[in-house]
Formats: C-alpha cells, structure tokens, sequence
C-alpha cells in the first residue's frame, strides 16, 4: 500500500443513504470522503429503483389515459408507442440525476473514490489497493435482489426488477412472483403497455404490509385494470425453454397449476448486501440474511462505525435511508438529531396510488389502542371526479379519546403528493380536529383530507 489518506468520515456507498450522508457531513464541517463500486452514482434508487420505475410509470400511465380515459373527456385519439425512446428517456433522467450528485458532492467538497471499499482494520479501508483512513465510517452499501434457488436469474427470462426495467421489448405475457410493492408498480408498467400480466403470491392480499383496507382496494384496481392475481400460492419449481418459462405452483388448498410465460419476474424481496465489505475480519457479524444489528444512534459495535439505509431494519425506502444518513451525520458532528420512524410515509405508485403514514388499523389493533376511523371516498371529492379520478378513500384513525392522529391511508390518484401532509401533521402530533381546522384550497384532493378527518368524529361536510 503506497499512499494513505485521512478522512473525518468515509462513507461507503452513494445511494440516497450514502450521498446524503456525505452531503450533510461536510456541510458540518468534516472531511468526507464516498466510495462508490459502480461507475454511476446514485445506487439502486436512482439507476435500478426508484427513478428508472417512475419514469416507465409516468410514460405508460400517458399512454394507457390516452387509449382508455381520453374517450370520456370528449376526445377521440390513437396512440402508439416506442418502447425504445421510453427506455431512452429514462436513461436521461437517470443520467442527469447522475450528473446531478456528482456535481453536489463538487460544491460540498466530498471526495468521491471510484471502487470496491473493504475493511483492513476498524479504521481503515482499503479501495483498489489504497488505504484510506477514517475517524468514522458510515456503511451504506444498500441491497440486492433476491432470488429463487430453482430460477436464477438470467435477465432474459428470468428477471429481476433491474432486468425488467431494462427490457428491449415488452413481453406478451409476464409472471410476477410476489405481489409486493415492486412487483405491483413493474407489473403496472407492463400491463399498460399491453402484456398479459399474472402475479403468483405466497400470501391472500397485495402489498402485505399496508393498511389492509388499502391492500384489497388496490388489488380491486389492479383487477379492472386487467391484471391477474393468484393469491395464497406458491411456485415450487420452473423450466426455461426458447420460447420462454414454465412455472409449477402449489395454491395453499393443496391443488396444483401451471403456466406459461415469455419472462418471469421474480420480485420476493431484496436482501442487504454486506458480503464483500470483509465485516467479519473485523468483528462485526451481520445476520443470516446480511443485514446489520445497529443501536438507536445506527452504530454497530464499534461506536465509529455506522449502518444506514437497506442494510439495517426497517421497510426499505430511499428516503428512510437518506434520513438515516442525516441522522447519522448530525450525530458524528456533535448535534442530537431526532429522526421520527412513524412518520415515515410509504407510497406505492400504481393507479390509484397508494400512500400511507403512522400505524395501520393492525398495528393499533396489536398496540391495545383505543381508536377510532374516519373515512371519506374519492367519489365525492369535487376534483377526483373532475379530472375522472374518483377511485379510493382517505383513511384517518385516531386516538379514541385524546384524538390524536395515529395513521393516515389514502387509495386515490396522488396519493404520494397528499401523504407529505399527513406525515407532517403527525409529526407534529396534530390531533384530528387541528388537521380538519386547516383550510385546503379548493377544489383539490387534499380536502378528502379534511373530510376524513371531520369524519373521525361523525361531521363531514359532503358526505
Ligand atoms: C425497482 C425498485 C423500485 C423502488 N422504488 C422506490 C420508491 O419509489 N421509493 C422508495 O423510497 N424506495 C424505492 N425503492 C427502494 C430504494 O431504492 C432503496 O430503499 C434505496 O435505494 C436504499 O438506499 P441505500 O443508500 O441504503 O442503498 P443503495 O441505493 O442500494 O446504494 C448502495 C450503493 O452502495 C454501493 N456499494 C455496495 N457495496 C459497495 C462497496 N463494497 N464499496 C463501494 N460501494 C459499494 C452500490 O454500488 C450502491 O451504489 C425501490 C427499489 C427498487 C429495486
């Protein structure tokens, strides 16, 4: 090892968790050095997640209202498409965020070093055969796809989201395995655009983790969308041949099926990634499924060694990982950062979309918490049915004497841009009458805000 050098804080990884924390920690004052493997900055959210999934979205959501919701406004049009030029406008999107970062770790002075990082002692990690030295080191290598031991993934047949996102031409049909938030939103994409779509799920409901008046309004959606589903069951096994996939399933009543496709989507989740960091070399030993155990504060054993983002519990989402990041910076400059968990939305961006924020009626329930609900439906929302939109509800509960808001679930068109209110008013903890007292413009969605709140306590307006 030739040359070394000496950094208040090495942050390893440039996804939202790891380029944020590198950002706020020398906008504190500390000399910041990421490390990132990959070419591209921006880590899974930016080049295989989040953006390139929204992107394709927004481009067959277009698509689909011009063949389908055009007609209602009057309007006759036909519509093809070029799935190539929507693949190249994703791949400017993602290229100009690329750029983007690397010009914000340029104006914030954070060194960025091109490699593999791993750990030769507990304070120092080596990056294509150079030391680097840090006082602390933030870890944020994020996750990976996991796969089926019986379907590795070959990303022509056998997909994994990074693969669908990056197809030459939309399959005639497409099996999703797991109806979980990613399989929903690249099913989506796919359906729209013309494949026959199944999704296989271990479970009985999509998205399992959501309000589950949400989950079954979503899956009915989903369903007059043409999207099919088989629920509580299980793929045991699969072939792949020229023409494309074969899959063998088990339903939990004991019968068997089987189907056809020209490429298969496995989307069961995504695993930390921590292998080749050499942790154990150090002491540090993650779980069995990689993931990291960190203190309140995100360290790990060794006080100067932080964990953010996919690699620690939690749901993972981008912008969980960037407030960890922040989090954690703050921490390592002397501040006493307060990061609030409930708060946290979670959106999922089918049509209708699907935002949430604070606990679930499960969860309330689990909690022995006196509650109760208001709920109003898009339906008789003056700008739901305006713009021909009026699918869903707004889901409010409450403490059930106190009134203080413990979650909100919305199912409607811009779920995701509603939700920013809801996370607010809970982390002001808001009560439900303070919520409905604001005044929202009119007419707009937000005010299926205001009436499932009036609703908590029987006294909506247009209802
Ligand atoms: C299809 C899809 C859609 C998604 N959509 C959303 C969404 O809409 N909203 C949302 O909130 N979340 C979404 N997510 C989840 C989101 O992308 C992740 O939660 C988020 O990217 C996690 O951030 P991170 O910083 O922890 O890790 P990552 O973004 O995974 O970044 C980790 C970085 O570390 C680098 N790295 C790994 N090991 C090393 C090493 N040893 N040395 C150097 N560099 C290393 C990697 O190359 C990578 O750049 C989506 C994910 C997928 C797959």
């Amino acid at each position: 090892m030739d040359e070394q050098e000496y950094f208040d804080v090495a942050v390893i990884g440039s996804g939202p968790g790891g380029y944020v924390a590198a950002i706020r920690s020398s906008q504190l004052g500390l000399k910041t050095v990421c490390v990132e493997k990959e070419q591209k900055l921006g880590g899974t959210c930016l080049n295989v997640g989040c953006i390139p999934s929204k992107a394709l979205l927004e481009s067959s959501d277009l698509y689909s209202k011009i063949c389908h919701d055009a007609k209602m406004h009057g309007i006759d049009a036909q519509a093809t498409y070029h799935f190539g030029k929507m693949m190249e406008r994703k791949n400017r999107i993602i290229s100009t965020f690329n750029q983007g970062i690397l010009s914000l770790f340029k104006k914030n002075r954070v060194t960025l070093i091109h490699g593999e990082a791993h750990f030769s002692s507990p304070n120092s990690l080596e990056v294509k055969g150079k030391s680097i030295k840090a006082k602390h080191i933030i870890l944020a290598t994020g996750s990976a796809p996991i796969a089926l031991p019986f379907l590795p993934f070959d990303e022509k047949r056998i997909l994994s989201s990074t693969g669908a996102l990056s197809l030459e031409k939309v399959p005639k049909k497409m099996v999703v395995i797991g109806a979980g938030v990613i399989g929903v939103e690249i099913g989506s994409i796919f359906k729209r655009l013309g494949s026959q779509m199944l999704f296989i799920e271990f479970l009985d409901c999509v998205c399992p983790t959501l309000d589950q008046s949400l989950s079954k309004g979503l899956e009915v959606a989903l369903k007059k969308q043409g999207l099919q589903f088989e629920l509580s069951s299980k793929v045991i096994g699969g072939e792949t041949d020229e023409k494309g996939v074969s899959l063998h399933v088990e339903r939990k009543n004991g019968t068997h099926f089987e189907t056809h496709a020209d490429m298969v989507l496995i989307a069961i989740g995504r695993r930390p990634l921590t292998q080749n960091l050499h942790l154990e070399e150090i002491g540090i030993h993650p779980n069995s499924k990689g993931g990291l155990l960190v203190n309140d504060n995100f360290q790990t054993k060794y006080p100067h060694i932080f964990a953010i983002g996919d690699l620690i519990d939690g749901p993972m989402l981008a912008h969980k990982a960037s407030e960890e990041g922040v989090h954690v910076a703050e921490i390592i400059a002397g501040k006493n950062p307060h990061l609030d968990y409930i708060t946290i939305p979670n959106v999922v961006y089918t049509h209708p979309e699907v935002a949430s924020c604070g606990l679930n009626e499960k969860e309330v329930k689990e909690r022995n918490i006196p509650y109760k609900i208001g709920q109003f439906p898009l339906r008789a929302n003056s700008r739901a049915l305006a713009s021909g939109e009026p699918e869903g509800f707004v889901k409010i509960i409450a403490q059930e004497k106190e009134n203080y808001l413990l979650g909100v679930h919305i199912l409607s068109a811009h779920a995701g841009e509603l939700i920013g209110l809801a996370s607010l008013a809970l982390k002001k903890r808001l009560t439900v009458q303070e919520l409905a007292d604001f005044c929202y413009a009119h007419p707009t969605l937000s005010e299926a805000i205001k009436e499932a709140s009036l609703a908590v306590y029987s006294q909506p307006i247009h209802l």
